[in-house]
């Protein structure tokens, strides 16, 4: 068993609430929502951060941008932030790529 949580999610041995996916990637709500709409889009093999992802493949990369937009559609008019976290400075504390979608408000850009 692995102890990556986002295998695990991909895997379905932990529940996630998922809203869209795809043979490449698996998109859920965030347990700790920033935003009115804070959806997850994940690839479904681990690859660590979103460059380890463009390196590897960059379509999967694509893949991930079509899901978000797919997901911003439907839920905020199009409209929508995509964070790539990378490195635990960053904030990155899953190290599974993900894309944080962002939207369905106006958002804020502070100045860390
Ligand atoms: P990061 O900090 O790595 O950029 O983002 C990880 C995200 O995963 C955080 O926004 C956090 O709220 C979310 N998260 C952590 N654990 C879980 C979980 O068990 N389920 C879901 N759906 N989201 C999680
Ligand atoms: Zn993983």
């Amino acid at each position: 068993m692995t102890d990556c949580l986002f295998c695990r999610i991909v895997a379905g041995e932990i529940p996630a609430d998922v809203v869209a996916e795809t043979d490449s990637v698996i998109a859920f709500r965030d347990i700790a929502p920033k935003a009115p709409v804070h959806v997850l889009v994940v690839p479904r093999s681990h690859l660590a951060n979103v460059a380890e992802v463009a390196n590897a493949d960059p379509g999967l990369l694509a893949d991930m941008t079509a899901l978000a937009q797919g997901i911003a559609d439907a839920e905020c008019g199009g409209q929508f932030r995509l964070i790539f976290n990378t490195g635990a400075e960053a904030g990155q504390s899953v190290f599974h790529a993900h894309g944080h979608v962002l939207g369905g408000a106006p958002l804020g850009w502070e100045p860390a």
